[in-house]
């Protein structure tokens, strides 16, 4: 159909999920090749949300899937079918997905029941334990086995497809579209200093201290995992030099644990999820992050910003690499140790604190409109 709008359909339904395709979603619906649609699952509502606020995205359709009591399964059924019944509403050219979540995995399936191409953003990650990250790694596979594009973010996650025999012609290395998103954040703060207003009463309380700022949601952590995590933070935060400002995730499996062993400690604000301006803020004043997330371990070397994740596997190595990120699993003391040694070796400190950027330049988005634009669609019918 020469001279047609190529109709893209994005689905999304994750807090990272909407801050890593934001800015190819702007750009899509400014560019008149494009007809950009898009679906939201909810599949985490108020996370979703406060994203969906910030960037100022309207969903063309919501299908608002999440239960606090859904297992996996229930989780994979709704979203199977919900969003094959959108995709039937809206017949797409294409469907982009991103990351590896339920909602990307279960997207790429019903696009794939209805012969519809895929393009999936940040395509190659793997750690290459299928219980580390659970389920995500097994998300990531299903969706490069049914790909028409591949959005790598590095030449590590694009080998990490040959690997495992994707059609290298259909693999692109673009970087993380999570930069482009710190970029644009940045420069909304620059312009608007009051959007990071939020964490100003906790500045002011913590003044003169080192700020240690904490994330921790993954699934493969719940139990003696988050037990851990909060153990460490509470011993670190018995240094009268330190003060950890923690957004706690909305998930009851971390947040119980962490009200239960952290709440009413002077050197921790136990605080609501920070929205993303205030989060990239945090960032900014933090000495070093420790985390389990996996956005935060891209965006940290961004700023410099040491971190240590607390996690025995990533499927992020570039950060590992380059020595701004070191793995610290969940084990107590291991964890204080290493935090400690930031505080109190100025060498160690300085040797990780490096602002690089091994995710990206801040242009994915752009990269990822032109391959989409050039993508071969399959003729009608
Ligand atoms: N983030 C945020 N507010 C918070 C904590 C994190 O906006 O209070 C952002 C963070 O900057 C990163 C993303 O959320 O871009 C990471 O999401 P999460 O850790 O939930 O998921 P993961 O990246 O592990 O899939």
């Amino acid at each position: 159909m020469p001279g047609a709008k190529r109709r893209i359909l994005t689905i999304f339904g994750t807090r990272p999920e909407a801050i890593k395709l934001f800015p190819l979603i702007r750009k899509l619906a400014a560019d008149s090749r494009f007809n950009s649609r898009i679906c939201v699952t909810g599949q985490h509502r108020g996370l979703l949300d406060q994203v969906l606020a910030v960037t100022g995205l309207v969903p063309d359709h919501d299908l608002d899937l999440m239960r606090p009591d859904h297992s996996l399964g229930e989780l994979t059924a709704a979203l199977v079918s919900g969003i094959g019944e959108i995709l039937d509403t809206e017949n797409p050219d294409c469907v982009v997905v991103q990351g590896d979540t339920a909602t990307a995995m279960c997207s790429a399936l019903s696009a794939y029941y209805r012969k519809i191409p895929v393009a999936h953003v940040e395509a190659g990650l793997r750690s290459g334990n299928i219980h580390h990250p659970w389920p995500e790694e097994v998300n990531r596979k299903v969706i490069a086995a049914i790909a028409a594009l591949h959005f790598a973010p590095t030449a590590t996650a694009a080998e990490a497809l040959r690997q495992e025999n994707v059609d290298p012609d259909s693999i692109h290395v673009t970087g993380n579209t999570v930069i482009d998103a710190l970029h644009a954040v940045r420069g909304r703060i620059a312009q608007d200093p009051a959007l990071v207003d939020g964490l100003a009463d906790l500045e002011r309380r913590f003044a003169g201290k080192r700020i240690v700022g904490v994330t921790c949601h993954r699934r493969e952590n719940f139990g003696d995992g988050i037990l851990g995590i909060a153990h460490a933070v509470r011993m670190l935060a018995q240094r009268p030099d330190v003060a950890v400002i923690f957004p706690i995730h909305l998930n009851p499996n971390v947040r119980k644990v962490m009200e239960a062993e952290l709440g009413g400690l002077e050197n921790v604000a136990l605080i609501e999820p920070l929205d993303y301006p205030n989060f990239v803020h945090l960032l900014d004043i933090a000495d070093f992050v420790l985390t389990d997330s996996g956005g935060v371990q891209e965006e940290g070397p961004a700023f410099g910003k040491p971190v240590l994740v607390m996690r025995e596997t990533t499927e992020r190595p570039e950060g590992v690499e380059a020595g701004t990120a070191r793995l610290v699993g969940t084990d107590t003391t291991r964890i204080l140790e290493e935090a400690c040694r930031l505080l109190d070796d100025s060498q160690a400190y300085a040797a990780m604190a490096r602002a690089h950027n091994p995710y990206g330049d801040g242009e994915s988005a752009g990269r990822i409109v032109e391959l989409l634009a050039g993508l071969n669609y399959p003729a009608p019918g």
